[in-house]
């Protein structure tokens, strides 16, 4: 397998009130975060890049100084000349917070335009992971051109994980949602569903339940998160479940399937250990959620 990490997906500009009405500027997207967390949890050995689509202004050049900082390699981000980056803002009533989204002419939304560019980056990748927000975006030939150039690749020896983060309001409709997450489970090595989503979304009794039905969509391998309660891990002839640490002081639950999506592959691409692998999942969401926002930095002592 080449070692390479490859996450495609939108990273936004976000806007995080710190009072009196200020607020301050960072990035973050699901698919980055995860990124940004294989890349703390995995050796040097290995290359972990970003695809995805900017403009050509000062705020898209701070988002890829901000990648490269984060050590993500950044050859496959696209360049668009008549579009800019998506942006968020964290709203806070009564404690409460709330998103606005300024994102449905982002420069993300043509990451598959270029069908030979996506496809030479998939190509050379040993591992492509994708959300169901990566695909939401998408028109509906950006959409197949993703399909086909993932089953491509996957055919020449990559493998695939794709987390469905169902988010109606981003699709055109919640049928074509269905159809096109369940399309993209049968291209993957990895499926790891929340079960809160697939609930609400599939219609699933039970963790169990949305195994099996992305088991017979053709997925290899699925992980399904369910807070604080077992993750299941199953494969055609195997079927596990894991109780996570319990964690008592919960800040805020911001990317905690992101990160358990990083720590999970970091661990099994290098060890091929489930036990281990939803472990380490576990043990970086349980902290993550004991700090605000998406990415906590471990390295800086914050964390013992
Ligand atoms: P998502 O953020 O995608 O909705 P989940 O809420 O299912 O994902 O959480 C992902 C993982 O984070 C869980 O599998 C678990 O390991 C960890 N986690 C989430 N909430 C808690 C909690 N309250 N206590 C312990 N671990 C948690």
């Amino acid at each position: 397998m080449p070692s390479t990490f490859l996450a495609i997906g939108e990273c936004m500009v976000e806007m995080a009130p710190t009072g009196g009405g200020t607020f301050a500027k960072g990035f973050a997207g699901d698919t980055l975060n995860t990124a940004w967390y294989v890349r703390k949890s995995l050796s040097q050995d290995w290359a972990v890049s970003y695809l995805t689509a900017v403009g050509n202004d000062q705020i898209s050049e701070e988002m890829i100084a901000f990648l490269d900082g984060a050590g993500l390699a950044t050859d496959h981000v696209q360049r668009m000349t008549d579009r800019t980056i998506g942006l968020y803002m964290i709203q806070l009533k009564d404690g409460e917070r709330s998103f606005a989204y300024w994102r449905s002419q982002s420069a993300a939304r043509c990451l598959a335009n270029d069908a030979a560019a996506l496809s030479a980056a998939m190509d050379a990748a040993g591992l492509i992971y994708f959300s169901g927000i990566t695909l939401a975006i998408l028109s509906p030939e950006g959409r197949q051109t993703f399909l086909s150039s993932l089953a491509a690749a996957r055919r020449k020896g990559a493998k695939a994980a794709f987390d469905p983060n169902l988010r109606p309001r981003l699709w055109e409709d919640a049928q074509t949602m269905r159809d096109c997450v369940t399309e993209a489970a049968g291209l993957c090595d990895f499926l790891m569903p929340s079960f809160e989503d697939e609930e609400a979304h599939f219609s699933d009794a039970s963790p169990s339940e949305s195994a099996d039905r992305y088991l017979k969509a053709g997925a290899a391998m699925i992980v399904v998160k369910n807070g604080p309660q077992e993750v299941i891990v199953a494969t055609e002839n195997d079927r596990r479940s894991f109780r996570p640490e319990p964690v008592r002081s919960v800040v805020d639950t911001t990317a905690a399937g992101d990160s358990f999506n990083a720590a999970f592959l970091a661990e099994y691409i290098v060890s091929g250990d489930v036990d281990a692998s939803v472990a380490a999942g576990a043990r970086l969401a349980g902290t993550v959620i004991q700090h605000r926002g998406a990415l906590v930095d471990l390295s800086s002592g914050l964390v013992a």
